[in-house]
């Protein structure tokens, strides 16, 4: 049985990216008025406490969310005014599951993708997890939305789960696949599944998550993705936020664990406001959790 727990991770650095790019991108989506599905392959717990063991314990959040939101301009201030519109509705976003003034909760990518479903639009998200005590979580969490046949959890693989819904009755999608990589397969497991999706429903708008590790194959992953895209003659985007080496001087007597430094998305079919979306919201979140040596963003496109 897998033992990642993503209640370690929720609300680093490479959560803020993704869910900052699902956002913008869901919102673009939901623009039109046909019912649009979001598929959540690997959906984690959808719910997450920054005060309780898991987060406690990893102190990721610390040099991802938290870091973003010490000394944030007040709601509506001109301060607030100068940040990217991007990420401040990712804030707005993260901060309608709050008390006032608190940062405890994070909301995972089913509980992101939710927040903007529409029920007159009939709207659909599908969520899947594996994991026995994360699905039972997803399930409890999405049960307190009382959302009806809006939101459906399965505790199935969400890669072999993804064929059956593909192409979506209403022919809009997208599907967020955020493997992780915990199994040295998902790396090529991610081209596979994106491949089959792409000949079940060619014009869904697909997003990858993937970590920026010295690995051959992670390395590899945005470099298969792109090839794929550019074969199958579809626009990308392709985003990294690099928060670089901790170079702050360590305390006698305590070691500094090494953790996650960097990670991508890969976007296929993304919405043509994307790009700029990233392009102004990356670079202030890089200029508040950037540390040192590797630090940077990019974000570039093609297709
Ligand atoms: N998407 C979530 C978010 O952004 O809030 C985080 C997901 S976490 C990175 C990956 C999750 O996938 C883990 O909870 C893990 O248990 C689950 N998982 C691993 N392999 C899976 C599979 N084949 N199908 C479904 N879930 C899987």
């Amino acid at each position: 049985m897998f033992s990642y727990r993503h209640g370690f991770h929720a609300g680093n650095h490479a959560d803020v990216l993704k869910h900052l790019a699902l956002l913008a991108t869901l919102r673009h989506l939901t623009q039109k008025e046909t019912p649009l599905w979001v598929v959540d392959t690997h959906a984690g717990a959808g719910l997450y406490r920054l005060d309780g063991d898991y987060a406690g314990t990893s102190g990721e959040a610390a040099e991802g969310l938290l870091k973003l939101v010490a000394d944030l301009p007040p709601p509506g201030s001109p301060g607030e005014q100068a940040l990217a519109p991007a990420l401040v509705d990712y804030l707005q976003l993260v901060r309608s599951f709050n008390r006032q003034g608190q940062w405890t909760v994070y909301p995972g990518s089913p509980f992101v993708a939710q927040a903007t479903l529409r029920q007159e639009a009939r709207d659909k998200l599908r969520l899947f997890e594996l994991h026995p005590s994360d699905a039972k979580a997803l399930a409890g969490n999405i049960a307190q939305l009382d959302a009806g046949r809006q939101v459906a959890v399965a505790r199935e693989d969400g890669f072999e789960a993804l064929k059956a819904l593909l192409p979506p009755p209403s022919r809009r999608a997208l599907v967020l696949i955020d493997p992780s990589y915990e199994i040295k397969s998902d790396y090529a497991r991610v081209p596979g599944v994106l491949k089959d999706a792409l000949q079940r429903f060619a014009t869904g708008t697909y997003m990858v998550w993937y970590p920026v590790i010295p690995r051959p194959e992670a390395h590899e992953l945005p470099r298969r993705l792109k090839t794929l895209a550019n074969q199958a003659r579809k626009p990308w985007l392709h985003a990294t936020l690099a928060i670089g080496q901790d170079d702050s001087p360590v305390e006698p007597g305590t070691v500094r664990r090494p953790g996650l430094t960097a990670s991508g998305i890969f976007v296929l079919n993304p919405p043509h406001t994307l790009k700029a979306a990233l392009q102004a919201a990356l670079p202030q979140v890089l200029e508040r959790l950037g540390r040192g040596r590797g630090k940077g963003q990019v974000v570039e496109a093609g297709g």
